[in-house]
Protein backbone atom coordinates (compact mmCIF):
# COMPACT_ATOMS: atom_id res chain seq x y z
CA UNK A 1 0.00 0.00 0.00
CA UNK A 2 2.93 2.61 -0.88
CA UNK A 3 0.51 4.86 -2.62
CA UNK A 4 -2.48 4.88 0.08
CA UNK A 5 -4.40 8.14 0.38
CA UNK A 6 -2.60 9.62 -2.59
CA UNK A 7 -5.03 10.69 -5.31
CA UNK A 8 -4.05 9.98 -8.44
CA UNK A 9 -5.27 10.99 -12.06
CA UNK A 10 -5.45 8.47 -15.01
CA UNK A 11 -5.78 10.25 -18.62
CA UNK A 12 -6.86 7.90 -21.50
CA UNK A 13 -7.05 5.40 -18.69
CA UNK A 14 -10.66 3.83 -19.71
CA UNK A 15 -8.31 1.16 -21.26
CA UNK A 16 -5.20 0.00 -22.42
CA UNK A 17 -1.98 1.09 -20.82
CA UNK A 18 -4.03 4.13 -18.88
CA UNK A 19 -6.38 1.18 -17.54
CA UNK A 20 -3.38 -1.04 -16.21
CA UNK A 21 -1.56 1.84 -14.82
CA UNK A 22 -4.85 2.57 -12.73
CA UNK A 23 -5.05 -0.61 -11.88
CA UNK A 24 -1.55 -1.13 -10.57
CA UNK A 25 -1.79 2.02 -8.37
CA UNK A 26 -5.59 1.58 -7.25
CA UNK A 27 -3.69 -2.26 -5.42
CA UNK A 28 -1.41 0.45 -3.75
CA UNK A 29 -3.93 2.41 -2.26
CA UNK A 30 -4.19 5.12 -4.40
CA UNK A 31 -7.69 7.01 -5.10
CA UNK A 32 -8.29 6.86 -8.90
CA UNK A 33 -10.19 9.20 -10.99
CA UNK A 34 -10.14 7.81 -14.63
CA UNK A 35 -10.19 10.41 -16.93
CA UNK A 36 -11.13 9.82 -20.83
CA UNK A 37 -12.99 11.19 -24.19
CA UNK A 38 -14.82 7.87 -23.63
CA UNK A 39 -17.22 9.20 -21.01
CA UNK A 40 -18.97 5.42 -20.92
CA UNK A 41 -15.64 4.06 -20.85
CA UNK A 42 -14.20 6.18 -18.14
CA UNK A 43 -17.31 5.73 -15.66
CA UNK A 44 -16.79 1.43 -15.94
CA UNK A 45 -13.34 1.56 -15.53
CA UNK A 46 -13.62 3.59 -12.11
CA UNK A 47 -16.61 1.35 -11.44
CA UNK A 48 -14.33 -1.87 -11.67
CA UNK A 49 -11.74 -0.45 -9.46
CA UNK A 50 -13.93 0.34 -6.82
CA UNK A 51 -14.29 -3.13 -6.22
CA UNK A 52 -10.63 -2.68 -5.20
CA UNK A 53 -12.06 -0.26 -2.10
CA UNK A 54 -10.40 2.49 -3.41
CA UNK A 55 -12.15 5.62 -3.39
CA UNK A 56 -13.10 6.39 -7.79
CA UNK A 57 -14.32 8.72 -10.15
CA UNK A 58 -15.08 8.41 -13.95
CA UNK A 59 -14.67 11.77 -16.34
CA UNK A 60 -14.92 13.10 -19.43
CA UNK A 61 -12.44 14.65 -20.90
CA UNK A 62 -10.91 16.09 -24.23
CA UNK A 63 -7.37 16.30 -23.64
CA UNK A 64 -6.69 18.75 -26.68
CA UNK A 65 -9.69 21.41 -24.96
CA UNK A 66 -8.24 23.53 -22.48
CA UNK A 67 -11.73 24.39 -20.80
CA UNK A 68 -11.84 20.95 -20.79
CA UNK A 69 -8.70 19.88 -19.22
CA UNK A 70 -9.28 22.77 -16.68
CA UNK A 71 -12.79 21.16 -15.76
CA UNK A 72 -11.23 17.80 -15.29
CA UNK A 73 -8.96 19.02 -12.94
CA UNK A 74 -11.39 21.39 -11.23
CA UNK A 75 -13.54 18.22 -10.90
CA UNK A 76 -10.69 15.78 -9.27
CA UNK A 77 -10.21 18.66 -6.55
CA UNK A 78 -13.53 18.82 -5.98
CA UNK A 79 -14.50 15.15 -5.47
CA UNK A 80 -11.13 13.79 -3.49
CA UNK A 81 -9.43 17.25 -1.73
CA UNK A 82 -6.38 16.92 -4.08
CA UNK A 83 -4.55 15.60 -6.54
CA UNK A 84 -0.56 14.46 -5.66
CA UNK A 85 -0.34 12.05 -9.16
CA UNK A 86 -0.97 12.56 -12.53
CA UNK A 87 -0.39 9.80 -15.46
CA UNK A 88 -1.07 11.66 -18.58
CA UNK A 89 -1.66 8.79 -21.00
CA UNK A 90 -4.13 9.95 -23.26
CA UNK A 91 -2.80 9.56 -26.96
CA UNK A 92 -4.08 8.51 -30.43
CA UNK A 93 -1.81 5.58 -32.57
CA UNK A 94 -0.58 6.66 -36.19
CA UNK A 95 1.20 4.60 -39.17
CA UNK A 96 1.33 7.22 -42.05
CA UNK A 97 4.17 7.58 -44.16
CA UNK A 98 5.71 10.93 -44.16
CA UNK A 99 5.11 12.17 -47.77
CA UNK A 100 1.45 10.62 -47.55
CA UNK A 101 0.59 12.36 -43.94
CA UNK A 102 -1.66 15.38 -44.67
CA UNK A 103 -1.54 18.51 -42.17
CA UNK A 104 -4.91 17.59 -40.79
CA UNK A 105 -3.93 14.53 -39.59
CA UNK A 106 -0.78 16.12 -38.46
CA UNK A 107 -2.65 18.74 -36.58
CA UNK A 108 -4.59 15.81 -35.05
CA UNK A 109 -2.24 13.74 -33.93
CA UNK A 110 -0.51 16.67 -32.26
CA UNK A 111 -2.71 18.78 -30.80
CA UNK A 112 -3.87 15.53 -28.69
CA UNK A 113 -0.42 13.55 -28.45
CA UNK A 114 1.77 16.29 -27.16
CA UNK A 115 -0.30 19.87 -27.46
CA UNK A 116 -3.27 17.94 -25.13
CA UNK A 117 -0.11 16.18 -22.66
CA UNK A 118 0.91 19.80 -22.19
CA UNK A 119 -2.24 21.18 -21.41
CA UNK A 120 -3.00 18.23 -18.75
CA UNK A 121 0.20 18.17 -17.57
CA UNK A 122 0.10 22.52 -16.91
CA UNK A 123 -2.96 22.16 -15.31
CA UNK A 124 -1.91 19.63 -12.51
CA UNK A 125 1.16 20.90 -11.73
CA UNK A 126 -0.48 24.39 -10.88
CA UNK A 127 -2.68 22.70 -8.36
CA UNK A 128 0.65 20.47 -7.57
CA UNK A 129 2.47 23.96 -6.94
CA UNK A 130 -0.63 25.51 -5.18
CA UNK A 131 -1.35 22.73 -2.77
CA UNK A 132 1.94 23.02 -1.60
CA UNK A 133 3.49 19.16 -1.16
CA UNK A 134 4.67 18.45 -4.62
CA UNK A 135 3.47 15.03 -6.73
CA UNK A 136 4.31 13.35 -9.46
CA UNK A 137 4.32 13.85 -13.15
CA UNK A 138 4.65 10.77 -15.17
CA UNK A 139 3.96 11.86 -18.88
CA UNK A 140 3.71 8.21 -21.22
CA UNK A 141 5.95 8.68 -24.21
CA UNK A 142 7.07 6.05 -26.27
CA UNK A 143 9.86 4.29 -28.10
CA UNK A 144 8.50 6.16 -31.51
CA UNK A 145 9.92 9.22 -30.10
CA UNK A 146 13.53 7.90 -29.79
CA UNK A 147 13.79 6.33 -33.27
CA UNK A 148 13.33 6.81 -36.68
CA UNK A 149 10.24 4.55 -36.91
CA UNK A 150 8.51 3.97 -40.52
CA UNK A 151 5.40 6.29 -40.51
CA UNK A 152 5.91 7.59 -37.29
CA UNK A 153 6.49 11.47 -38.68
CA UNK A 154 3.56 12.75 -36.66
CA UNK A 155 3.38 10.01 -33.99
CA UNK A 156 6.96 10.22 -32.74
CA UNK A 157 7.16 13.58 -33.59
CA UNK A 158 4.92 14.01 -30.56
CA UNK A 159 6.58 12.02 -28.61
CA UNK A 160 9.85 12.98 -29.09
CA UNK A 161 8.38 16.65 -28.05
CA UNK A 162 7.05 15.06 -25.06
CA UNK A 163 10.29 14.27 -23.53
CA UNK A 164 11.51 17.19 -24.22
CA UNK A 165 8.83 18.78 -22.23
CA UNK A 166 9.25 16.27 -19.72
CA UNK A 167 13.23 17.63 -18.82
CA UNK A 168 11.96 21.02 -18.99
CA UNK A 169 9.14 20.20 -16.36
CA UNK A 170 11.56 18.27 -14.54
CA UNK A 171 14.26 21.46 -13.86
CA UNK A 172 11.00 24.21 -13.69
CA UNK A 173 9.19 22.43 -11.01
CA UNK A 174 11.93 20.60 -9.07
CA UNK A 175 11.47 23.70 -6.57
CA UNK A 176 7.81 22.70 -6.15
CA UNK A 177 9.37 19.00 -5.03
CA UNK A 178 7.52 17.42 -7.95
CA UNK A 179 8.88 14.94 -9.71
CA UNK A 180 8.48 14.69 -13.62
CA UNK A 181 9.55 11.60 -15.71
CA UNK A 182 8.65 9.74 -18.67
CA UNK A 183 7.67 6.43 -19.28
CA UNK A 184 8.07 5.43 -22.94
CA UNK A 185 6.50 1.92 -23.48
CA UNK A 186 7.64 -0.15 -26.58
CA UNK A 187 5.63 -2.66 -28.06
CA UNK A 188 2.67 -2.90 -25.95
CA UNK A 189 -0.23 -5.40 -26.79
CA UNK A 190 -3.54 -3.15 -26.36
CA UNK A 191 -5.80 -2.19 -29.09
CA UNK A 192 -3.59 0.41 -30.39
CA UNK A 193 -1.18 -2.11 -31.65
CA UNK A 194 -3.93 -4.66 -32.19
CA UNK A 195 -5.44 -1.83 -34.82
CA UNK A 196 -1.83 -0.79 -36.25
CA UNK A 197 0.46 -4.23 -36.12
CA UNK A 198 -0.51 -6.41 -39.00
CA UNK A 199 1.35 -10.69 -38.78
CA UNK A 200 4.20 -8.96 -41.23
CA UNK A 201 4.87 -6.18 -38.49
CA UNK A 202 4.16 -7.93 -35.68
CA UNK A 203 6.70 -10.50 -36.48
CA UNK A 204 9.07 -7.41 -37.86
CA UNK A 205 9.04 -6.04 -33.58
CA UNK A 206 9.87 -10.10 -32.22
CA UNK A 207 13.05 -9.96 -34.39
CA UNK A 208 13.83 -6.56 -33.18
CA UNK A 209 12.83 -6.92 -29.72
CA UNK A 210 15.75 -8.97 -27.37
CA UNK A 211 13.17 -10.58 -25.43
CA UNK A 212 11.22 -11.95 -28.12
CA UNK A 213 7.42 -10.99 -27.26
CA UNK A 214 5.44 -7.53 -26.85
CA UNK A 215 4.87 -6.08 -23.14
CA UNK A 216 1.55 -6.57 -21.28
CA UNK A 217 0.15 -3.00 -20.07
CA UNK A 218 0.49 -4.46 -16.64
CA UNK A 219 4.21 -4.44 -17.32
CA UNK A 220 3.64 -0.46 -17.75
CA UNK A 221 1.45 -0.18 -14.33
CA UNK A 222 4.66 -2.11 -12.34
CA UNK A 223 7.22 0.51 -13.99
CA UNK A 224 4.43 3.35 -12.70
CA UNK A 225 4.62 2.24 -9.15
CA UNK A 226 8.06 2.76 -8.41
CA UNK A 227 7.74 6.31 -10.61
CA UNK A 228 4.85 7.41 -8.13
CA UNK A 229 5.70 6.15 -5.05
CA UNK A 230 8.55 7.77 -2.04
CA UNK A 231 11.11 5.83 -3.18
CA UNK A 232 11.56 7.20 -6.69
CA UNK A 233 12.05 10.65 -4.86
CA UNK A 234 15.48 11.40 -6.60
CA UNK A 235 14.55 10.29 -10.47
CA UNK A 236 14.18 13.76 -11.96
CA UNK A 237 13.80 14.13 -15.66
CA UNK A 238 14.08 10.66 -16.85
CA UNK A 239 12.98 8.11 -19.39
CA UNK A 240 12.25 5.10 -18.16
CA UNK A 241 12.14 2.81 -21.50
CA UNK A 242 9.67 0.07 -20.64
CA UNK A 243 10.70 -1.99 -23.83
CA UNK A 244 12.15 -5.58 -23.56
CA UNK A 245 15.49 -4.03 -24.55
CA UNK A 246 14.38 -2.45 -28.06
CA UNK A 247 15.70 0.62 -27.36
CA UNK A 248 19.16 -0.69 -26.16
CA UNK A 249 19.32 -3.20 -28.97
CA UNK A 250 21.89 -2.56 -32.04
CA UNK A 251 21.35 -4.79 -35.41
CA UNK A 252 21.11 -8.45 -33.90
CA UNK A 253 21.92 -11.20 -36.73
CA UNK A 254 21.73 -15.21 -36.45
P1 LIG B 1 -5.51 2.86 -26.35
O1 LIG B 1 -5.97 3.34 -27.67
O2 LIG B 1 -5.80 1.45 -25.95
O3 LIG B 1 -6.03 3.84 -25.19
C1 LIG B 1 -5.95 5.24 -25.33
C2 LIG B 1 -7.04 5.87 -24.48
O4 LIG B 1 -6.94 7.30 -24.65
C3 LIG B 1 -8.44 5.47 -24.93
O5 LIG B 1 -9.22 5.09 -23.80
C4 LIG B 1 -8.98 6.71 -25.61
O6 LIG B 1 -10.40 6.84 -25.52
C5 LIG B 1 -8.25 7.82 -24.86
N1 LIG B 1 -8.18 9.07 -25.63
C6 LIG B 1 -7.88 9.23 -26.95
N2 LIG B 1 -7.95 10.52 -27.30
C7 LIG B 1 -8.29 11.21 -26.19
C8 LIG B 1 -8.53 12.60 -25.90
N3 LIG B 1 -8.45 13.54 -26.87
N4 LIG B 1 -8.85 12.95 -24.64
C9 LIG B 1 -8.95 12.02 -23.67
N5 LIG B 1 -8.78 10.70 -23.88
C10 LIG B 1 -8.44 10.30 -25.11
O7 LIG B 1 -3.94 3.14 -26.34
P2 LIG B 1 -2.75 2.53 -25.44
O8 LIG B 1 -2.02 1.57 -26.30
O9 LIG B 1 -3.26 2.11 -24.11
O10 LIG B 1 -1.84 3.84 -25.32
C11 LIG B 1 -1.82 4.65 -24.17
C12 LIG B 1 -0.63 5.59 -24.27
O11 LIG B 1 0.56 4.82 -24.43
C13 LIG B 1 -0.69 6.52 -25.49
O12 LIG B 1 -0.19 7.79 -25.14
C14 LIG B 1 0.24 5.85 -26.49
O13 LIG B 1 0.77 6.74 -27.41
C15 LIG B 1 1.29 5.26 -25.56
N6 LIG B 1 2.05 4.14 -26.14
C16 LIG B 1 1.43 2.97 -26.51
C17 LIG B 1 2.20 1.94 -27.03
C18 LIG B 1 1.60 0.62 -27.44
O14 LIG B 1 2.34 -0.24 -27.98
N7 LIG B 1 0.33 0.35 -27.22
C19 LIG B 1 3.58 2.09 -27.19
C20 LIG B 1 4.16 3.30 -26.82
C21 LIG B 1 3.38 4.31 -26.28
Amino acid sequence: MRLKDKTALITGGARGIGFAIATSLAREGANICIADINADGAKSAAAKLAESGVRTLGIEVNVADQPSVQAMVGGVVRHFGKLDILINNAGIGGNTPFLQTKLEDWNRTISINLTGAFLVAQACAQQMVDQGHGGKIINIASLSGQRGGNGRAAYGSAKAGLELLTKVMSVELSEYGINVNNIAPGAIETEMAATAHDAATRSAYNYLIPMVRYGSPEEIGDAAIFLCSDESRYVQGHTLNVDGGFGTAGLMFG
